[in-house]
């Protein structure tokens, strides 16, 4: 493209919201044919709340949850902090732990009182020799209502299932539409489990889901997308997609998300609507063919 119609085209972006670093992304988003959307953040608010509490036998539910409250306060996983209000709000007053450990993309391990309190995804329970039992259809039921199921254990015993929800953003679904109207193909990309990606990918209406990606092999799963012979964007939110907004060949961060992911894409979707996906690929397209 001319100087010209680079700067006319990344002057009507930073009116509708879009901040585009370079030419070089203004005009690569013309040849996306693939979109991967980060779940959590991207998709979804990234405001998790704490909906259910389900305790296995022998354990007590405010027991359990100023358990797993205490071992999820030094955690800064969004899931963490939601766990955290809720107890409080539930009047509860966790201690400190006295040890803790945070385990990337599976949970934390806290010693409470005393307990060894294990908090996080049935891999974390299974690393641990620990059987979920029956707590696995208790996790598969909130999982398929879309609600992310948080396990714990206590002393290396199936404990309870935390269910925590986070909210689809109100333009997701329209902004979706719109790519696949342009002719796109979309993936959610998440750490989340399988069946709560698959719960939210079909509200949502995406053709994929990559779920139960770790947050260091996010990057690997868009040059496996490249590799195939396609043109990706990724759009991403957290540190963990950094990467992966690197490697994509347009990265689009949204602008209420952590300053690593800022940094490492190209676009910066300030409203943090994913219909600022749609406009960026519309603007690409106009930019380009205003040069032929
Ligand atoms: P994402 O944020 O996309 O879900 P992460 O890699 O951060 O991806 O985490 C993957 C999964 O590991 C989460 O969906 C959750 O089930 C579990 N997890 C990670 N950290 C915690 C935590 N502090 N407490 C409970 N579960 C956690
Ligand atoms: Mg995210």
């Amino acid at each position: 493209a001319t100087p010209l119609s680079v700067m006319v085209g990344t002057g009507k972006g930073a009116q509708a919201g879009i901040l585009i670093r370079s030419a070089e992304a203004l005009e690569t988003a013309h040849e996306l044919d693939t979109v991967v959307l980060d779940k959590t953040g991207t998709v979804t608010e990234g405001k998790p709340v704490l909906t259910n509490v389900h305790t296995a036998d022998g354990f007590q539910e405010s027991e359990l949850l100023t358990l797993v409250a205490a071992a999820e306060a030094d955690s800064e996983h969004p899931l963490a902090g939601a766990i955290v209000t809720g107890a409080r709000d539930r009047g509860l007053t966790p201690p400190a732990a006295s040890g803790f450990d945070s385990v990337t993309g599976k949970g934390v391990q806290a010693t409470i009182d005393g307990h060894t309190v294990l908090v996080g995804t049935a891999r974390l329970l299974a690393d641990a020799d620990i059987d979920s039992g029956a707590l696995t259809p208790i996790a598969a039921g909130f999982s398929a209502e879309g609600k992310t199921p948080v396990l714990t254990a206590v002393d290396g015993r199936p404990a309870g299932v935390l269910a925590v929800a986070d909210t689809i953003k109100d333009d997701s679904v329209q902004a979706i539409a719109a790519l696949h109207r342009l002719g796109l193909q979309t993936v959610i990309i998440t750490g989340d489990n399988a069946r709560t990606a698959a719960a939210i990918a079909a509200q949502v209406g995406v053709h994929r889901v990559l779920a139960e990606v770790l947050p260091e092999h996010k990057a690997d799963e868009i040059r496996r997308l490249q590799a195939e012979g396609r043109t990706v964007g990724m759009v991403g939110d957290g540190i963990n997609d950094a990467p992966a907004l690197a490697a994509a060949d347009v990265g689009l961060a949204i602008g209420t998300g952590t300053d690593v992911a800022i940094e490492a894409a190209d676009i910066t979707l300030i409203t943090g609507s994913l219909t600022g996906v749609v406009t960026a690929i519309q603007l690409s397209r106009a930019t380009m063919r205003n040069i032929r």
